[in-house]
C-alpha cells in the first residue's frame, strides 16, 4: 500500500514536473516571483524557476532570523584542536554578512568567482554563504589537495579571490596549507587572484604573506567589524557554486549549479529523503570539498531551519566513541556519513557505540560508494536505526536513488539503494543496443531529462563538454549517463553494480565489480575489498580480488593464508558461479582510495596489468597503493 503511494508521488513528479516542483518552490524565498516553473528551449540545457530572483545565503540564514535568531545554526567541534562553539542564526547572520563586506571591499561582486581552500572550520562556512550572498561564485577545493591539484582548479575558475588558513590538521598532524597556496598561485599564473584572505589558527608556522596580495582575516574583520553587506538578489540560474567530481575515474569535472532550483530541491529533499525538522541538529560527517558537504554540511539542513553540526576530526579520535558523544551531547536527530567510515568503525570495539545516549538519532544516511549488506547490517543492528542508503553523484547534488521514508513507509533492502527518487526518471540500458533493460538485467544508469532541479546546468565554461561527457551514450537520444552499472529487482529496488569503466568481461559474460565485492566481503573475515578486471589471454579479463582482512592474524602463515584465499573463492564460486570467481585473492592491510574515501579500482587494475597506475592527485595514502605493489610483487 505504502509502495503504491511513492509510486504515485513519484509519477507525478516525472508526469507533470512543473505541477510538481511549482509546489515545492513555495519553500524557499522569492524576491521576485518566478515566470515558468521549467523553460526547456534547449534540451538538455534547462532553466528551473526562471525569471525568478533569489539568494541561497538569504534562504540559509536571513530567512531565519525573525524566528530562530537564538537557535543554534552552526555547531563547530574539532576534535584535532579542541575548538567547539556554537553559533546562533543570529551569529551566523553577523559573521557570514561581515565576511560578505570584507569581500566586497576586495573587489567581490556578482558573478566573480571566489576559490576556498579551507580546513573544517566555521569560517569555511562563513565563506561559502558570504559568496553566495554576494551573487558571487564559490569552488571549494578539498583542503590538503596538492599544489598541482589545487593550481588546475584555480585555472579553471580564474578567482578574483582566494581564502586560505594557515594550515589543516588531521589526527594531530599539522598540514601547512599557506606553502601549498604559494606554489599553487605560482603555476596559476595570471588565472591566479589578486588577494588572498589568510585565517591564521595559529597551528602551523607564521606563515609568509606577501605584501599587497595576502590578507589576515582576523585584522579584515577588526577593520570591517559593524560592515554588513546587503543580499544581492539573483535570477534563478545564476550559478551558486563550481564543484569539482571526486576524480576517481579520471580528470575531475567542474560541475557548475544553480541557485534557485539548488535551493528548492535541498529544501525538499530535507523533508521527504532526510525527515529533518526545523531546530532539530543534522550531522553529516563530510567535508565541505565535497558534494555532501556542500548540500548536507552547509545548505540542506540551514534552509530547513535546522542547525548543522561542522565537525573537524577522524572518527577515531581521540577515542571511536566521539561522533555519538556528538550525537549525546547536540541531540542529533539525523545522521549523514560514508560506507568507508563505518568500516572503520567496525574494526573498533562495538561497545563504543554503547556509551553514549543516542535516543535523539532516528535514522543514519550512507552514501559515496556501494554500502554492502554485512556493514549496513551490523551499523543499523548495533544503533537500532534504519540505515538508509543514498545513490548520488556530485553532478546530482541530492540524491537519485534512495527511498524516501518522509513520503512513504518503504522497506529497506540491504544492498540496494532503494528506487529512483521524485524528479529523476531513471532508466537501465544496455549500453551496445541502447534499448532499455528489464528487472533482473544489467545495465548502465540513464536519466530522461529534463533533470529536476538541483542537478547540474553544465560543466563550468564548457557547455560542448557538458553534452559530449553526459549526454552522449546513444547518438539518437538525450539521455544523461552516470557512467554507473546497475540492476533492478522485481520491486524496482535498483542495486549498483559498480563504473561502467570498471565492468569485467570473462569469456563474454559481464560483471559487475560490486557482485563479486560484495561475494568476497559475505565472508566473515573480510573487513573490505576491491575487485578489478586484469587481462588475460585466454577469457579476455580475469577478476582479482584485494581485501582487508578484519583481524591480521589469520594471515600469520601461508597455510592459513592459503586456506582463505580458498575459503574467499569458493564463496564466491557458490554465489555467483564459477565464472565470477576472482583468479587471486590478494590480501592487504589498506586499499588505495581518492581524498573522498572512494576506492581507486582504475589504479589497482594498472598496477595488476603492470601498467602506470595514471593520474594520482586525488589519491589519498601512497601507502595504499605500496600495499597493492607489494602484494603483487610477493607473488610474482
Ligand atoms: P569522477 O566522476 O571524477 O571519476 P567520482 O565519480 O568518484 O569522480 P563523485 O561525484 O564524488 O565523484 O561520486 C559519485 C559516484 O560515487 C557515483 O557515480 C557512484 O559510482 C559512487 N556512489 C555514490 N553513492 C553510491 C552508493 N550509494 N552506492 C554505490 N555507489 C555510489
Ligand atoms: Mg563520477
Amino acid at each position: 500500500m505504502n509502495d503504491t503511494a511513492y509510486a504515485a508521488f513519484h509519477r507525478a513528479s516525472i508526469e507533470a514536473p512543473e505541477t510538481f516542483w511549482g509546489r515545492e518552490a513555495a519553500r524557499i524565498d522569492w524576491h521576485v516571483p518566478y515566470e515558468r516553473v521549467l523553460a526547456y528551449e534547449a534540451p538538455p540545457f534547462r532553466q528551473w524557476f526562471a525569471g525568478g530572483h533569489t539568494n541561497l545565503c538569504h534562504n540559509a540564514v536571513d530567512r531565519h532570523l525573525a524566528n530562530r535568531a537564538d537557535q543554534p545554526a552552526l555547531v563547530y567541534v574539532s576534535s584535532e584542536t579542541g575548538a567547539e562553539q556554537v553559533y546562533s542564526y543570529r551569529m551566523l547572520y553577523e559573521e557570514v554578512a561581515r565576511f560578505a563586506a570584507i569581500l566586497q571591499a576586495q573587489g567581490v561582486k556578482k558573478g566573480d568567482r571566489v576559490l576556498i581552500y579551507m580546513p573544517m572550520l566555521p569560517e569555511a562556512v562563513f565563506a561559502m554563504l558570504a559568496t553566495v550572498r554576494l551573487g558571487a561564485v564559490h569552488s571549494v577545493v578539498f583542503g590538503g589537495f596538492a599544489s598541482a591539484s589545487l593550481a588546475a582548479r584555480i585555472e579553471d575558475a580564474a578567482p578574483v579571490v582566494m581564502v586560505t588558513a594557515d594550515a589543516g590538521v588531521r589526527g594531530s598532524r599539522v598540514i601547512p596549507y599557506k606553502p601549498l597556496v604559494d606554489e599553487a598561485l605560482r603555476l596559476a599564473g595570471t588565472r591566479a587572484p589578486a588577494r588572498v584572505i589568510v585565517v591564521n589558527r595559529g597551528l602551523a608556522e607564521a606563515p609568509m604573506m606577501k605584501p599587497g596580495r595576502d590578507l589576515d582575516y582576523a585584522t579584515l574583520r577588526q577593520a570591517h567589524l559593524d560592515d554588513r553587506a546587503a543580499v544581492e538578489w539573483v535570477e534563478s540560474s545564476h550559478p551558486s557554486y563550481i564543484l569539482y567530481t571526486s576524480g576517481t575515474t579520471g580528470k575531475p569535472k567542474g560541475v557548475e549549479r544553480d541557485t534557485g532550483g539548488y535551493a528548492v530541491a535541498l529544501a525538499a529533499s530535507m523533508e521527504y529523503i532526510y525527515g529533518g525538522r526545523p531546530g532539530e541538529c543534522f550531522f553529516s560527517t563530510s567535508d565541505i570539498g565535497w558534494v555532501v558537504g556542500h548540500s548536507y554540511i552547509v545548505y540542506g539542513p540551514l534552509i530547513a531551519g535546522m542547525s548543522t553540526l561542522v565537525y573537524e576530526g577522524l572518527p577515531t579520535r581521540p577515542d571511536p566513541g566521539i561522533w555519538w558523544q556528538l550525537v549525546e551531547r547536540y541531540r542529533v536527530t539525523v545522521m549523514f556519513s560514508a560506507p568507508t567510515a563505518v568500516r572503520v568503525l567496525r574494526k573498533q570495539d562495538p561497545d563504543w557505540l554503547h556509551r553514549h545516549d543516542l535516543s535523539s538519532l532516528r535514522a543514519l544516511f550512507l552514501a559515496g560508494e556501494p554500502l554492502d549488506e554485512p556493514t549496513a547490517r551490523w551499523i543499523a543492528d548495533e544503533l537500532g536505526v534504519p540505515v538508509i542508503d543514498n545513490y548520488w553523484q556530485t553532478e546530482t547534488g541530492w540524491p537519485m536513488l534512495t527511498l524516501c521514508r518522509g513520503v512513504a513507509d518503504l522497506p529497506v533492502k540491504y544492498g540496494s539503494p532503494g528506487l529512483p527518487v521524485y524528479g529523476y526518471d531513471v532508466r537501465l540500458f544496455d549500453e551496445r543496443t541502447g534499448e532499455e533493460v528489464g528487472p533482473g538485467q544489467k545495465g548502465v544508469i540513464g536519466v530522461l531529462p529534463p533533470l529536476p532541479p538541483g542537478c547540474m546546468s553544465t560543466v563550468w565554461g564548457q557547455d560542448q563538454r557538458f553534452l559530449d561527457t553526459y549526454f552522449s551514450l546513444f547518438p539518437d537520444r538525450l539521455v544523461y549517463s552516470s557512467f554507473d552499472w546497475g540492476i533492478r529487482d522485481e520491486d524496482g529496488y535498483f542495486t549498483i553494480l559498480g563504473r561502467t569503466d570498471d565492468v569485467i568481461n570473462v569469456a563474454g559474460h559481464r560483471l559487475g565489480t560490486r557482485e563479486i565485492e560484495e561475494a568476497v566481503s559475505s565472508h566473515g573475515a573480510i573487513a573490505e575489498v576491491a575487485v578489478v578486471g586484469v587481462a588475460d589471454t585466454l577469457k579476455g579479463q580475469v577478476p582479482q580480488a584485494f581485501a582487508v582482512v578484519r583481524d591480521a592474524s589469520v594471515l600469520a602463515d601461508p597455510a592459513s593464508r592459503a586456506r582463505l584465499e580458498a575459503e574467499v573463492m569458493a564463496q564466491v564460486a557458490a554465489q555467483l558461479g564459477a565464472i565470477a570467481n576472482p583468479a587471486r585473492v590478494y590480501f592487504v592491510s589498506q586499499l588505495p582510495k581518492t581524498r573522498s574515501g572512494k576506492v581507486l579500482r582504475r589504479s589497482i587494475q594498472a598496477l595488476a596489468e603492470g601498467r602506470d597506475p595514471g593520474d594520482l592527485t586525488t589519491l589519498d595514502d601512497p601507502a595504499g597503493l605500496d600495499q597493492i605493489r607489494q602484494a603483487l610483487s610477493d607473488v610474482a
